[in-house]
């Protein structure tokens, strides 16, 4: 793919770098990257990797946007609250750079449905919270081969390194089983904005070596920084011979693909509903059919239906649903099995 002369103009400071040619931004613009998680560190990250003009931008996340959000997801404005992330990110990102394709997932990324939904993504890049979904990310990208730019942060601190898949060791490697700690989350602890910016750029720099052809400098490294006391310091890490997920003895099987729709309680007390595999959906035949039954809301990539009570479902493309005003998880899945069922009729 050529530049035309206003894509020159618009990255011209980029290339105006001594070492940065216009092959390299091509490169750039013809790369699909996955950021899994549009949170603290996934927002910084998404409006770099847009305004520098990475190809195509594939948003992975099952959260609303909360007013606690605002203060640091910076991708988000106030007006997005109660919206799902994904789709308000991608909604904003794209007056930042039309020459950018989004690609918005609504989903809740978990062991059996991470290869599907990072499939065709050349780079991914963390802005996750847990490590559980971190394992699910890391074992994808060693069964894809996809490098996978790790970063997590809390408080002041934060760790980073990039996996490359049969060059470096994986996630595991370094941390092996870790847990996730129930109360050192951001949410008890806290984590401050301005940290989130600069991991999020060592992050997208990460990106930007691996869609030119070059070594990421955190391959076989782990960055540690800290924002309080403005430190930055690396350490020398391995590949672990007995890694379960990505030696050559690897033992641990992929998980299989679960057909049950997955429903994960939100921090908001609403529900992010995942089928089991990706359902292409057409949103104005839904919105016909069930017009007569519900109030509906349609937008051009959602549909919001209004049922009884206070009961508000926002269906998404490939059948990812938020659904707001029930109690229970199993109430959540009632309300998305009644609503697809409707569809079938
Ligand atoms: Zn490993």
């Amino acid at each position: 793919m050529k530049l035309t002369p206003k894509q020159k103009e618009r990255y011209s400071r980029m290339l105006s770098l001594h070492d940065f040619s216009e092959t390299e931004m091509e490169s750039i613009a013809a790369t699909t990257v996955s950021v899994v998680g549009a949170g603290g560190l996934g927002s910084p990250a998404l409006r770099l990797l847009t305004a520098i003009g990475f190809g195509k931008i594939r948003i992975i996340d099952r959260d609303v946007v909360e007013l606690s959000n605002i203060q640091r997801q910076t991708v988000y404005h106030t007006v997005d609250i109660g919206m799902p992330k994904a789709e308000a990110a991608a909604a904003n990102l794209a007056l930042l750079n039309p020459n950018v394709e989004f690609e918005p997932i609504s989903a809740s990324l978990a062991e059996d449905n991470a290869r599907t939904l990072l499939d065709g993504s050349e780079i991914i890049v963390d802005g996750l919270d847990s490590f559980k979904t971190r394992f699910a990310v890391n074992r994808a990208s060693v069964s894809l081969k996809i490098p996978y730019v790790f970063a997590g942060a809390i408080e002041y601190h934060s760790n980073l390194s990039t996996f490359i898949p049969d060059k470096t060791g994986c996630l595991h490697c370094l941390s092996g089983d870790a847990q996730d700690n129930t109360d050192y989350t951001c949410a008890n602890v806290g984590v401050t904005p301005e940290l989130l910016s600069v991991v999020a750029s060592v992050q997208v720099r990460e990106a930007v070596l691996l869609a030119i052809g070059q070594e990421p400098r955190l391959a076989n490294r782990l960055m540690f920084i800290d924002v309080a006391s403005l430190s930055f310091d690396f350490f020398d890490i391995g590949r672990d011979d007995a890694c379960p997920v990505c030696s050559a003895n690897a033992t641990q099987s992929l998980v299989t693909q679960s057909e049950v729709p997955r429903v994960t309680t939100l921090c908001s007390g609403t529900f992010n509903l995942t089928p089991g595999s990706p359902i292409e959906i057409d949103l104005d035949s839904i919105a016909e059919r069930l017009g007569s039954s519900y109030e509906i809301e349609q937008a051009k990539r959602w549909l919001k239906i209004l049922g009884q009570s206070g009961v508000e479902v926002t269906l998404m493309p490939q059948a990812n649903a938020i659904v707001k005003g029930v109690k229970s998880e199993q109430e959540a899945l009632e309300i998305y099995q009644e609503i697809l069922m409707d569809l079938k009729r």
